[in-house]
């Protein structure tokens, strides 16, 4: 047996249900998050930070030091200090890992993670065949074998999978990806059964704002308020209120792929399977990108991979591209701030990631496009995960879960 998360997956960042079992919970977390935030840290600290009393922060913190959660720091000094020694406690990254599994239009992401959500190990295949149960079958015999090359002694929390489109993460089931033409896959059932360990299913989208709320950056950590733009072959978004992600009637809420965004000055608005042209995703989309430096003739061979590579090589043409696939994303941003005018919007684009000054031609479409945008350049911010989104995503699911209710973890043997 595995370390076992319990409760399913949703409407967990609330804390509604204060009495009893939800309050240790709520006060299990507190105690977690702010050593995550500030470990190594003093428990008077904590107690300071989390305003509980110190016997509960004490208390608190052996528990989870038994669950493998946390553990004491000794610190050097040089000479014995006077009185009762000062031990802090920090995150144990040791104990423990999460597994993440993105499954993208055309590859696999493999990635396993500690429990600061540092990446310990990440692969990337192509998949053999798109179809729903040859990615399963194949993702699960190599998650398999991935776990097995990389744990090093430290027990699997879970796998968590990240996908775009609509996923219903209660059922643990991708409802509808239509790239890949799926419809109603059970992936965490297919998972769980292979891997003999929990699995939780969540969108990309969903999963990286809550990945940008736990490890992002300065920006965008502990922000109750937030609009995640995930812009990739999929488009997809997810939005945060009062803490929460929100999801909607069967976690449909997050599909911005039919804002209208129109064209830019040389890619053309793109046919959309909805019937119109100009949607947001038609047009932005990687195989847009793709399509146009094909027909350009600015790329021989169209494949994405070599039009990032172009940018990273700083081609003239392919910086263009960039610039205005940001000038439409900018259009979407705008009209997604205007609706839900959040603290903080984040987004993960490729282009962006490589080249941050592209974010400026961002803000300046926004700053023409939005009605009532405060400053851009305050409220959009880049993903804090670069280049690492796709396997970022995946494996801050189960890491997530692990920080929002972490007395249901049990303990588990090592795997070998
Ligand atoms: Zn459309």
């Amino acid at each position: 047996m595995h370390a076992l998360l319990r409760a399913p997956v949703e409407h967990i960042e609330g804390g509604d249900q204060l009495a009893g079992d939800g309050r240790r919970t709520a006060t299990a977390a507190a105690v977690l998050r702010t050593i995550l935030d500030h470990g190594p840290v003093a428990r008077s600290t904590v107690a300071r930070l989390t305003g509980l009393s110190a016997a509960a922060v004490s208390r608190q913190s052996t528990e989870l030091a038994e669950l493998g959660l946390v553990r004491e720091r000794p610190v050097r000094r040089p000479r014995p200090a006077i009185g009762r020694p000062h031990v802090p406690v920090d995150i144990d990254t040791r104990s423990h890992l999460v597994g993440g599994i993105h499954i993208a239009v055309r590859h696999t992401t493999l990635v396993l993670m500690d429990l600061r959500g540092r990446v310990l190990a990440e692969q990337r295949t192509p998949h053999r065949d798109p179809a729903a149960a040859a990615v399963l079958t194949d993702v699960g015999e190599r998650m398999a074998s991935f776990l097995d090359e990389h744990t090093c002694g430290r027990r699997p929390l879970g796998v968590g999978v990240a996908t775009g489109g609509w996923i219903d993460p209660g059922r643990g089931v991708v409802v509808r990806h239509t790239q890949l033409d799926w419809r109603d896959v059970p992936a965490q059932a297919v998972l769980e059964d292979r891997l003999g360990l929990p699995v939780r299913v969540e969108s990309h989208s969903r999963a990286l704002a809550r990945a940008e709320q736990l490890i992002g950056s300065h920006h965008t950590r502990a922000r109750t308020s937030m609009v995640h733009l995930f812009v990739g072959n999929v488009v997809d978004a997810a939005i945060v209120t009062g803490g929460t992600v929100h999801h909607g009637p069967r976690s449909a809420a997050g599909d911005v792929s039919h804002l209208p965004v129109g064209a830019g000055p040389t890619l053309p608005a793109g046919v959309c399977r909805c019937g119109r042209t100009g949607c947001f995703q038609a047009t932005v989309a990687e195989q847009a990108l793709v399509d146009h430096a094909a027909t350009a003739g600015l790329l021989a061979e169209a494949r994405f991979p070599d039009v990032l590579a172009a940018l990273e090589a700083d081609e003239p043409w392919a910086v263009a591209l960039f610039r205005e696939r940001a000038r439409l994303v900018g259009r979407a941003v705008a009209l997604l701030l205007d609706v839900i005018n959040p603290e903080i919007l984040v987004v993960a684009e490729a282009g962006i990631a490589r080249r941050p000054e592209l974010l400026d031609e961002l803000h300046a479409e926004v700053a023409d496009s939005a009605h009532m945008a405060a400053d851009p350049r305050r409220t959009i911010v880049p993903s804090s995960f670069g280049t690492r989104t796709l396997g970022v995503a995946a494996g801050s699911i189960v890491l997530h879960e692990a920080y929002a209710r972490p007395l249901e973890l049990r303990p588990s043997p090592a795997r070998t």
